[in-house]
């Protein structure tokens, strides 16, 4: 069968956490493959988006970014409305984008105006794990994961923007859970 004619699903994606956290850096390596040193608080668009097929479903991956507002630590409902999941970021090396995981989690469930709280489909990204060959690292992995359990299981996944490493999974995770919410 013709790819055009398969079922297209659209989720929207909402990427969240602490400025300088590497949010943007994530969406870049994942869906352009490329990564920048430079520091750039806005990307310019709302959104991107990926393609990918699952189990014969062609989905199209909405990842909506902050340009830079959640230095304000609101967005506004608008950003929020239709999400199908929201993906929490906080670098590994910085334990105060750690603490603040609890208000960006709060905020989102307040503010996104959902039928489904209690299964709604979070994702947890632990990033900047290249750094110094991890010896700057503050938060652990056990931590993390026990963050994750308090909440409802929330996949975790480390990741480095810089290196692309465990982009595509988590991202993969993203879509499929996103999918099973529906
Ligand atoms: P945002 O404010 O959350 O969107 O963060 P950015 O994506 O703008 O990244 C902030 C800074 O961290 C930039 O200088 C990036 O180059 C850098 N950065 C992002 N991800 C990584 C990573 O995985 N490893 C390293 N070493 N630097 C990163
Ligand atoms: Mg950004």
């Amino acid at each position: 069968m013709d790819i055009s004619q398969k079922r297209r699903t659209l989720l929207k994606v909402i990427v969240l956490g602490d400025s300088g956290v590497g949010k943007t850096s994530l969406m870049n390596q994942y869906v352009y493959k490329k990564f920048s040193q430079q520091y750039k608080a806005t990307i310019g668009a709302d959104f991107v988006t990926k393609e990918l097929l699952i189990d014969d479903k062609l989905i199209t991956l909405q990842i909506w970014d902050t340009a830079g507002q959640e230095r304000f630590h609101s967005l506004g409902p608008a950003f929020y409305r239709g999400a199908d999941c929201c993906v929490l970021v906080y670098d590994v090396n910085i334990h105060k984008s750690f603490d603040r995981l609890n208000n960006w989690h709060d905020e989102f469930l307040q503010q996104a105006d959902l039928d489904n709280a209690e299964t709604f489909p979070f994702v947890l990204l632990g990033n900047k794990v290249d750094l110094d060959g991890g010896s700057s690292r503050r938060v652990t992995e056990q931590k993390a994961r026990e963050w994750c359990a308090s909440r409802g299981n929330i996949p975790y996944f480390e990741t480095s923007a810089k290196e692309g490493y465990n982009v595509d999974e988590a991202f993969l995770c993203v879509a499929k859970i996103s999918l099973d919410n529906e």
